[in-house]
């Protein structure tokens, strides 16, 4: 996708000159660096749906955070923008470049810093990659309280800098309420080291929370202290088989109660999507006998296996015996536990293979969720843009899977390529629809590029202007994540 014709750029920003090169060369190694080689850069110019393209000729990777306070100091004086980029994996356009901003990977600064095995607390690097901080607390018996299926390329600051929620929110709460400290490098350089143990502090505002799911527009995440639990001893996954949106809410409220404690993950697929993925996977779906419209994922973690197994299977038995489960599987080892989370962690990819995705991942009130997805199938339906089969149209169809627990939706509309036509079809169309229903047009991917125009449809404007001037206060020159957030 062009910018061109959605945004100008802000003449206001320096462009790059050797001057800035030669200094950028005088503090950082030149491993640290690359700059003007198209190829090397096309990665992190790049986002993950390869909707987005940025232009940038600079990508600085500095190794410890006074590097990062350097580089933030002459960049602010110099009125050069900046675009800060974890593992890239955001999919609101927000991780690369506009026009030329200067790209500053957190890739380098990758060290677990401490972890204290009493209390859970686990201090990193913001570059430290989701899945490693995960296996190090592994080894200790602690989990992440966050995982996502990403975790194999975002950082701890990126997930922290977009506030993830992920697969386990139902169960572990969300990263305002376990991350304790951070370090944070302002647009001027000044580092705010606030990496805090405590679980109690009531002295003062709570500062990080603002930079948590602020995507790289108040400062640089550095460091990222959290408090984890102990691993589960016992870990379950069945997938269920319903025949509609009504069962999928039905099994939620019987799961909520029957499972209560070990509950740590409750999400839901429709049937497209998981055509899609059995196509992307080449694999027939566990649940072979036929197709149903709607599948579950539960995931139990408790610490006894024994009391986990039998409360699983007297909830599924029950549920299967009212007629609301009509097929159902649990994983009875690891290899087919990690199986069956394929089939829910893959629908992302499965999604775009046949060209392109639309996403939006939203908040709408559970009785009203599903309705966004049929919407936006009549929607393109209408327009005479959507086919399962016939390549000649844009659309493949508009799939929807999600976070049931949490009441977020994602929306993914399988495309075959990017089309203006299309856009217009599901924009604002889609954000009128989560609007009218009392939604939020980002439960978790945060704003970006991609919805920042859109803002006003779940913020008012009293609450917009405040977010703009804390902006402004923290980065008066703009040079952090510009044409993006607000
Ligand atoms: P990036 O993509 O590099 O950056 C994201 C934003 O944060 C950008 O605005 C960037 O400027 C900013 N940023 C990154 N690092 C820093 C930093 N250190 N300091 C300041 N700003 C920074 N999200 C969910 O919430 N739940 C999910 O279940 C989920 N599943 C996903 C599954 C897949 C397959 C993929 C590809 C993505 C998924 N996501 C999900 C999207 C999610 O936002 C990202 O995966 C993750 O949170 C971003 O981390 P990252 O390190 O890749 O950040």
């Amino acid at each position: 996708e062009t910018y061109a014709d959605k945004v100008q750029r802000n003449q206001a920003y320096k462009k790059l000159d050797e001057g800035d090169l030669a200094y950028f060369q005088s503090i950082l190694e030149p491993n640290q660096i690359i700059s003007n080689n198209e190829d090397d850069l096309a990665f992190y110019n790049e986002d993950w749906m390869r909707k987005y393209r940025g232009q940038s000729k600079l990508l600085l990777k500095p190794k410890t955070t006074e590097q990062v306070s350097e580089i933030l100091k002459y960049c602010n004086s110099n009125k050069l923008a900046v675009v800060p980029q974890g593992g890239n994996t955001g999919l609101v356009g927000g991780s690369i470049p506009v026009f030329d901003e200067i790209i500053l990977s957190l890739s380098s600064l990758n060290k677990i810093r401490s972890f204290d095995n009493v209390s859970g607390i686990f201090k990193c690097d913001a570059g430290v990659i989701l899945e490693t901080a995960d296996q190090y607390l592994a080894e200790q018996g602690y989990i992440f309280p966050l995982d996502l299926g990403a975790k194999g390329s975002c950082h701890v600051g990126g997930v922290v800098a977009t506030n993830a929620g992920g697969l386990r929110l139902i169960r572990y709460g969300s990263l305002h309420g376990t991350v304790l400290g951070l370090e944070v490098v302002l647009a001027d350089g000044t580092i705010v080291n606030s990496l805090d143990s405590l679980r109690k502090d009531n002295t003062g505002y709570d500062l990080k929370q603002l930079f948590i799911g602020s995507e790289g527009s108040l400062g640089v995440i550095t460091g990222v202290s959290i408090l984890c639990p102990a691993r589960p001893q016992a870990v379950n996954v069945a997938v269920l088989a319903v025949d509609s949106y009504e069962s999928v809410q039905k099994v939620f409220n019987d799961a909520r109660k029957e499972l209560s404690e070990i509950l740590s993950a409750f999400e839901f697929m429709d049937e497209t999507s998981q055509i899609l993925v059995s196509k992307y996977l080449k694999l027939d779906h566990p649940i072979e006998s036929d197709s149903y419209p709607f599948y579950i994922l539960i995931e139990t973690s408790g610490s006894n296996k024994e009391h986990d197994d039998e409360k699983l299977e007297t909830f599924l038995g029950n549920a299967m015996e009212n007629g609301i489960v009509l097929d159902g599987i649990i994983a009875q080892d690891e290899t087919q536990l990690r199986s069956l989370w394929n089939w829910r962690e893959n629908i992302p990819e499965a999604s775009q293979m046949q060209g392109g995705v639309y996403k939006y991942d939203v908040s709408i009130p559970l009785k009203d969720l599903y309705g966004l997805v049929e919407a936006a199938n009549e929607k393109l339906e209408a327009a005479g843009l959507v086919d399962f089969e016939d390549i000649s149209k844009p659309v493949v169809k508009a799939v929807g899977y999600g976070h049931i627990g949490d009441g977020n939706l994602h929306l993914n509309v399988a495309v075959r390529k990017y089309s203006k036509e299309v856009e217009k079809v599901l924009e604002p169309f889609v954000y009128e629809w989560i609007q009218s229903k009392k939604g939020s047009i980002s439960a978790e991917h945060g704003l970006g590029f991609q919805k920042k125009n859109y803002i006003q449809y779940s913020k008012s404007p009293v609450e917009i202007a405040l977010i703009k001037d804390i902006k402004h206060h923290y980065d008066p020159n703009g040079i952090l994540n510009p044409y993006k957030y607000v």
